[in-house]
């Protein structure tokens, strides 16, 4: 039995919180592979390493004095040190950290030096070997992820290798140079590890017991989620759950990897387990309730449109033209409705209209802005009457105006369009239904 297990950034915040930890890789003998994060917050206005370190090269990268930001930086990581009474000096590498930034390596180089340096301090806090991410993470020359070469390279070091610290984040270019992947990238090293290494369970410890239902920011104390699969969380992540870099799954969905979500400061909570497919229904029906806002509608009239075949090719090319990517397109008889992020199209909105005129010729075209969309998911939704009517009717209770209704025919997840006004209070109108009075 092999585990992965990926600490986040306010898990090693501080030498207490390494201390944690430590308590817990040491508990299981099957937590074989660390990946760190770099340190996070220590409390709520604090700023996290990686913050730092943008900041510092920032000013190295335009020749600015950086060495009492790279001090504050070195500071960080010494309390750690001193707080965990090591026997280690990072003096070295922060000599070669300065070096390198005077000679501009790059912001990657420099963000990806948190995870760098807290991973040889874990590994030296446990006494498992260090594995720099450097040299088995590759991205191609065009900085896309190669899955391939990585998987080869790490699954062989790693069978070679009883237990490891591999840093989280970061990887190389094929001319060596550091690349990172976007904010919270450490979760997708922690996946690619669990992969490389064929690991029964890839654990992901943060500061929640796990995923919840819905938003706290809307939801008072919502409940927590026991098991999801990759796909409904994927749907999830999509439309704003941020516990987990959404392209996390991909690396242990292939082989069928349970991703296992748990606390570090409540080490006994069962977390949430994200799984291929389970039997387990959900305890409510819905599994989670996500929604984002900013987004726009664009409405297309031309009589007899259902008659005229490519339709929907020359409206879709007109948002292509100008590099805008449509998040749902739902279509009436004579109606086509387009509906982007408001950001994203708000600069190039006449030349989209233009370029419809010119390509599709419709009778007329609406704007609609301001507007949200809410995701209802739920395996649990294929098997149950009735869901979509409840959550219209909760709608109707709640006064909230239903612009736009999308259902998959995966049956897994039901997306609703309303006034950005109405978002929270259409939130907690399904929550309410669904969880509190489970009418
Ligand atoms: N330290 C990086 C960040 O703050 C990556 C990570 O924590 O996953 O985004």
């Amino acid at each position: 039995m092999s585990k992965v297990v990926k600490f986040g950034g306010s898990s090693l915040a501080s030498a207490e919180q390494f201390k944690k930890v430590g308590d817990i890789v040491r508990a299981d003998e099957s937590r074989r592979y660390v990946v760190p994060s770099a340190p996070g917050k220590r409390f709520k206005d604090d700023t996290k390493v990686t913050d730092m370190l943008y900041a510092c090269y920032d000013l190295a990268g335009s020749d600015r004095d950086f060495k009492k930001a790279l001090a504050e930086i070195a500071d960080r990581f010494q309390e750690i040190i001193d707080g965990l009474k090591l026997k280690l000096s990072l003096n070295d590498e922060f000599k070669t950290i300065e070096k390198n930034f005077k000679e501009k390596a790059g912001r990657d180089y420099a963000a990806s030096r948190g995870e760098y340096l807290n991973g040889i301090i874990m590994a030296a806090y446990l006494g498992y070997e260090f594995i720099d991410a450097a040299t088995v993470i590759f991205f191609d020359a065009d900085g896309s992820f190669d899955a391939e070469r990585t998987d080869q390279v790490l699954s062989e070091k790693l069978s070679h290798c009883e237990r490891a610290v591999v840093p989280g984040f970061y990887g190389s270019m094929p001319d060596g140079a550091v690349k990172t992947f976007s904010r919270g990238g450490s979760d997708i090293t922690g996946s690619i590890v669990a992969k490389a290494a064929q690991a029964d369970v890839y654990e992901n410890w943060t500061d929640v017991s796990g995923i919840l239902i819905a938003d706290p920011g809307i939801i008072d104390n919502p409940r927590g989620i026991e098991i999801i699969t990759y796909r409904e969380l994927r749907e999830l992540a999509y439309m704003g759950f941020n516990v987990l870099h959404e392209d996390a799954i991909f690396p242990v969905r292939q082989r069928g990897i349970p991703i296992n979500i748990r606390n570090t400061n409540a080490p006994g909570d069962n977390g949430t387990w994200i799984v291929g497919s389970t039997c387990q229904k959900s305890k409510y029906v819905i599994t989670g309730i996500a929604g984002k806002r900013g987004f726009c509608a664009i409405n297309i009239e031309k009589d007899m449109m259902n008659a005229e075949i490519g339709f929907g090719r020359k409206v879709l090319q007109a948002f292509e033209e100008y590099g805008i990517s449509f998040e749902h397109v739902p279509s009436g008889i004579d109606t086509m409705t387009v509906f982007v992020h408001q950001d994203e199209f708000m600069h190039k909105e006449q030349k989209v209209v233009a370029g419809l005129h010119r390509l599709a010729h419709p009778d007329s075209i609406e704007i609609e802005s301001d507007l949200a969309l809410i995701a209802v998911v739920g395996r649990g939704m294929k098997s149950t009457r009735g869901t979509a009517g409840r959550i219209f009717s909760a709608l109707a209770h709640a006064n909230v105006n239903v612009k736009m209704i999308d259902q998959g025919s995966s049956e897994l997840n039901i997306i609703i369009g309303v006034a950005d006004d109405d978002f929270e209070t259409a939130i907690k109108a399904i929550y309410d239904i669904f969880v509190i009075t489970r009418l």
